[in-house]
């Protein structure tokens, strides 16, 4: 069988990247494959401000091209491709690229990340990068002493909540039920930082402002007799209703948690099956930071060569 590479990585994001710096330092030759988002999540915000060595800041694009350089400096093959299908069943593992051309690999790492939910307003679009974004801790610093918006009622949206609450003037937190999801512990901080204001049964219709957000309009208790439309005033508007981690694909042979969460071994990026590793946001509900994401794909680079090393 020709083609078999030693290392596939599947996904091009800090911690697939990182993944292909350390295997080809370890001369495995790695092949890695971008998906349809070259460079990941991090591409879509503006400046990266908390990722160690950039002491100025960076745009989360011209990281991400940083990282890639690094790894093709060490001769990484980084190619286009969107996996469609794997089969994990037998060795060396195939990887179906765009439904077409089959890959064979002894070992995988998969980096494939994950996606924020989006309510699937045009406004969102219309407004990404200019006042909506679906990460506080990545870009919240830009709302000091402003004021923002957070749509959600989960855990994620109440830290969301209290981490802009500290830098932010006025934090509203959109809620669309007259409940919050979020455990007891976040709920009573939400209820007790000052500058938090709760609007439960709140849905957002859409977005205004001339060329960033400059407001939201809401709707209180649609569909109820006393429905009412509302309008605030914000410059930040933030999702925080969940993310999916990319890991459909592989589901029929790697074990997932019930959000879909690849489920790695402790102190390891193991999965259930040995030769195939996880790293980054597709098997971690809990940071969702560059720097984790990157240090797992260090982490799992160093798996697979061990692995590699035991078996021949
Ligand atoms: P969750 O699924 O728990 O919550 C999502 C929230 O978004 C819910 O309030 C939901 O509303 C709301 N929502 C979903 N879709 C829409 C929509 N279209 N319009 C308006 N609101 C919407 O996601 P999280 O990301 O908050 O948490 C994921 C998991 O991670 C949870 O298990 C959570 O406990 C955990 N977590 C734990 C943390 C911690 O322990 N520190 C921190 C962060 C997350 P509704 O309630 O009406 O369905």
């Amino acid at each position: 069988m020709e083609n078999i590479a030693k290392t596939l990585i599947i996904g091009g994001g800090p911690a697939g990247y990182t993944a292909a710096i350390y295997a080809a330092r370890a001369n495995l030759s790695p092949v890695l494959y971008e998906g349809i988002q070259p460079g990941g999540q991090l591409t879509q915000t503006t400046d990266v401000e908390n990722f160690p060595g950039y002491p100025n800041g960076i745009g989360g694009f011209e990281m991400m091209e940083d990282i890639k350089n690094q790894a093709l400096r060490f001769e990484a093959d980084i190619r286009n491709g969107e996996v469609t299908k794997v089969d994990f069943s037998k060795r060396p593992f195939m990887v179906e690229i765009d439904g077409k051309e089959q890959i064979f690999a002894e070992t995988i790492i998969i980096a494939t990340g994950a996606s924020a939910k989006y309510l699937g307003l045009e406004d969102e679009k219309k407004y990404n990068g200019k006042g909506v974004s679906a990460c506080a801790t990545c870009d919240g610093f830009f709302y000091r002493k402003k004021r923002v918006a957070v749509v959600g009622g989960g855990d994620t949206a109440c830290e969301e909540a209290i981490y802009l609450a500290g830098l932010a003037q006025k934090v509203y937190l959109i809620v669309r039920k007259p409940f919050l999801r979020a455990s007891k512990i976040m709920q009573e901080r939400v209820f007790t930082t000052e500058n938090i204001e709760v609007l439960f049964e709140h849905q957002t219709l859409g977005l205004f402002g001339e060329s960033k957000v400059e407001g939201a309009n809401l709707v209180f208790r649609k569909g109820e007799a006393d429905e009412k439309n509302v309008q605030i005033n914000i410059d930040g508007f933030f999702l925080a209703i969940g993310h999916h981690p990319n890991s459909e694909v592989f589901k029929p042979f790697i074990k997932t948690n019930e959000e879909g969460y690849i489920i790695t071994e402790p102190f390891s990026q193991k999965t259930n099956i040995e030769g195939v590793f996880a790293a980054g946001d597709v098997a971690d509900p809990h940071y969702r930071q560059a720097v984790t994401a990157a240090a797992s794909g260090c982490k799992a680079a160093i798996d697979a060569e061990r692995f590699l090393k035991n078996r021949s």
